[in-house]
């Protein structure tokens, strides 16, 4: 009766069980038990006010403050307004002709109260308050459930739900401490003695702590113990996936003596750092064997991937078979295929005259490319006269055939997600899986490492070639310093008069085919933004991005007359785009005005300072790697990022991460803390029973790690979990709900 698949109609009544699931989509027992507590409200702790965000249904524990009481001129009737207060900031509550809750909403009085905050002239505001007083069992707001009030306030630590109007915390409260009245448990599905090998409780004990915790170390034992389950379920699914993916059988592409690779090896300009030749050497090992290499390399900006991209994909070119490069965006697809040619020289030239002996050739595999040409590219793909091609995911992961496909190499990936992962794999090449590399310059913390790519061996490039110049990175918040930005401009102005040249960075390009340049598509503009951070949280319309197409025109007008500027971004034809970079390498331009499409593959060592434009429109990675692209000669760079949020705000926050380190590693860690959780585990704020609503990748990496250790340690015993059928049941639940969500957030 009271199994966790139960409904709840007949332990809370009709009415109650069809608010809770439309509210919060709550239908059964298990769902409720495991709607936990957003949070715990302390007995004698008033909630901070000003930590509230508006928009936000919230429940406050705070103190009455002073209650006004006047009649409305317009209308019949009476307003009652509640000041309440945390000791510090207020709220205000508006009560229409309710004038008889002044009786009980005494100053001094504290209670729960909850409602949408919402801000009215600068003050913040409850809009439909409800309230529970406590100490007053008599009184109450929307349940005047006087039992339960008083036991539910007579705990140190009040638990605080996700509530939702109508259906106040308190209210959700007392359904749970009804259903686990008559619960019974249900079976455990961890092995007991996993479970004392790591301290954990039961899982009804937890549950029930869960939502009723005596003092915060009950609670923090029931929480453990149920992040144990989340985690367990994550690195179960992951090891079982990677175990599968390792038992495919794959093309061996073995190194050969004196190949294509070796004629590369011996015109390298350079000698490979340390990093490069380790990786290099576990990569040439891992694609020499029958089974799929799954391997991520993560390395700074310019720590030189890509040189370690070709040099495996030549040995798999070598070994007579195929290698392909995937890129996001056509853009850095058409970057990428330049500077393999550019590094390949004639090597790339295979079937022209003259070509040196072991050459191959390189195609560029794009939506936008003329029918002719592609239909020559998908020709040379599937017939094997390319060795290498390069194009965007989408279409080489749907639509290309290759005579034998070896290797493919996936570049510069934030987005990729396990799931995306699995169908590169899942091609149909002759019943083989090729061999796979992922490279990324965003670091990763070993947390995200054992989870969002829980699937692949980690290695990285730690050191970059040679020694670069320091970036130094400031913020010019224009909300609160206008007059910064035209310090900016004028700092522009004197790096160019020293010689140097200056990247100006926007988040779009602006009007569709304005600007004369024959724009036919509107798709790389939207390429371009793909990789905006998210919008802001509870704000409302913002005005949209600045655009290259407005902002060169009004620089030139403006505060950069009389220099050279020219305009980069993604809808320039091709040779245009070729003609306005080589321009600007050849220092013919002072300032060049551009998308993200000189995020990666630009090198203008003569560059020196980047002010890139609404740069809250950016994520954390991005904006890392933009500025990789000054400080790149001998002189130092300098990054100004330009915004109008103001101070204080998260996003704000988010830009001095970035001025404030250089460090991929600690910036990737920043990135974590300041993205609401949610958004990295793919938490559904609904109360669905299977989603993973503890776990922190943030502050509970040792838990993972111990997790990851059991997951292989039993996989490795019992690959298909026969012997644990309530972990199977985890992993099924898990897999069956969260694949989506979870598996593909980066
Ligand atoms: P990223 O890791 O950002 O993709 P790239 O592969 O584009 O970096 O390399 C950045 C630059 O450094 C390129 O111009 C590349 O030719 C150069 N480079 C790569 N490896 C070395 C090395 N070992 N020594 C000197 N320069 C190198
Ligand atoms: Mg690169």
């Amino acid at each position: 009766m009271t199994s966790m698949d139960a409904p709840l109609e007949p332990l809370l009544g009709a009415k109650t069980a069809k608010a809770l699931e439309t509210a919060l989509g709550i239908g059964t027992v298990g769902d409720l038990l495991y709607h936990f507590p957003r949070r715990y409200a302390e007995r004698g702790e008033l909630t901070r006010i000003a930590g509230l965000e508006t928009d936000e249904h919230a429940t406050v524990l705070a103190q009455v403050d002073r209650v006004t009481r006047r009649t409305m001129r317009s209308r019949r009737g009476t307003i009652l307004e509640v000041r309440i207060t945390d000791g510090q900031r207020t709220l205000n509550c508006t009560f229409f002709n309710q004038a008889w809750r002044e009786r009980e909403l005494l100053p001094g009085r504290r209670g729960l109260f909850a409602g949408k905050v919402t801000s009215y002239r600068g003050a913040l505001q409850l809009a439909n308050p409800e309230y529970q007083l406590i100490g007053v069992p008599e009184a109450g707001g929307a349940d005047g459930d006087e039992q339960a009030a008083a036991e539910e306030f007579a705990a140190a630590l009040i638990p605080v739900y996700p509530a939702a109007q109508g259906l106040p915390s308190w209210s959700i409260a007392r359904c749970v401490r009804q259903v686990l009245d008559v619960w019974e448990g249900s079976e455990d599905a961890l092995p007991a003695d996993l479970r004392r090998r790591h301290h954990l409780l039961g899982f009804e004990e937890a549950i029930r702590r869960i939502h009723r915790p005596a003092d915060h170390r009950e609670l923090a034992i029931a929480r453990k113990r149920l992040k144990w389950d989340e985690a367990l379920a994550v690195q179960l699914a992951l090891v079982r996936r990677r175990q599968l993916v390792e038992e495919r059988p794959a093309p061996p592409c073995p190194p050969v003596p004196d190949g294509l690779l070796a004629a590369f090896d011996e015109r390298l300009p350079f000698t490979l750092t340390a990093g490069q030749r380790e990786v290099g050497d576990a990569v040439a090992q891992d694609i020499a064997a029958r089974h799929p290499m799954n391997r991520l390399v993560q390395g700074e900006v310019g720590s030189g991937k890509t040189v370690v991209a070709l040099r495996a994909m030549l040995q798999a070119v070598d070994a007579g078979r195929q290698a392909a490069m995937l890129a996001p965006t056509e853009v850095l697809a058409a970057q990428h295929a330049r500077s393999l040619a550019e590094l390949l020289g004639d090597l790339a030239a295979a079937g022209e005259l003259g070509a040196p002996e072991h050459a191959t050739r390189l195609t560029l595999l794009t939506g936008s490319l003329p029918a002719a040409k592609r239909r020559q590219a998908l020709l040379d793909a599937v017939s094997g006269a390319a060795g290498i091609v390069v194009g965007t995911h989408a279409l080489i992961q749907d639509r290309v055939r290759f005579a034998d496909l070896g290797l493919l190499v996936v570049d510069e990936q934030h987005r990729f997600g396990v799931e995306q992962r699995d169908a590169l794999r899942s091609r149909d090449d002759g019943g083989t899986s090729p061999h796979l590399l992922v490279m990324t310059a965003t670091p990763i913390p070993r947390t995200v490492a054992m989870t969002v790519y829980g699937d692949l061996e980690v290695s990285a490039l730690r050191e970059l070639p040679s020694g670069r110049s320091p970036i130094s990175t400031s913020v010019v918040p224009v909300a609160e310093k206008p007059s910064w930005l035209d310090r900016a401009w004028q700092r522009v102005r004197e790096e160019v008069a020293a010689g140097h040249q200056v990247y100006v960075v926007c988040p779009r390009i602006g009007e569709d085919g304005a600007g004369g340049t024959g724009g036919k598509r509107g798709r790389d503009a939207e390429e371009d933004l793909d990789e905006l951070a998210p919008p802001d949280e509870g704000g409302g319309a913002r005005r949209p991005p600045v655009a290259v197409l407005d902002v060169a025109p009004r620089l030139a007008d403006g505060p950069l007359e009389g220099l050279r500027i020219g305009v980069l971004h993604g809808r320039l034809p091709a040779e245009e785009k070729d003609t306005v970079m080589r321009d600007f390498a050849a220092g013919e331009l002072d300032v060049l005005v551009a998308t993200t499409v000189v995020e990666v593959g630009v090198n203008v060592p003569n560059a020196t300072v980047m002010v890139i434009l609404d740069a809250d429109r950016f994520g954390v990675s991005q904006l890392h790697q933009l500025r990789g692209r000054v400080g790149r000669g001998s002189a130092p760079g300098l990054c100004l990022l330009v915004s109008e949020t103001p101070s204080g705000t998260s996003t704000m926050q988010r830009l001095e991460s970035v001025a404030s380190t250089t460090d991929g590693f600690e910036l990737a860690r920043l990135d974590l803390e300041l993205r609401r959780e949610g958004d990295i585990l793919g938490v559904s704020q609904s109360g669905r029973r299977s989603t993973l609503r503890l776990l922190s990748l943030i502050s509970d990496e040792d838990l993972i790690a111990e997790a990851r250790g059991e997951a292989e340690r039993l996989v490795g015993e019992d690959p298909h979990l026969t012997r644990h059928p309530g972990l199977a049941r985890l992993v099924a639940a898990m897999v069956d709900d969260e694949r989506a969500e979870y598996l593909q957030k980066t």
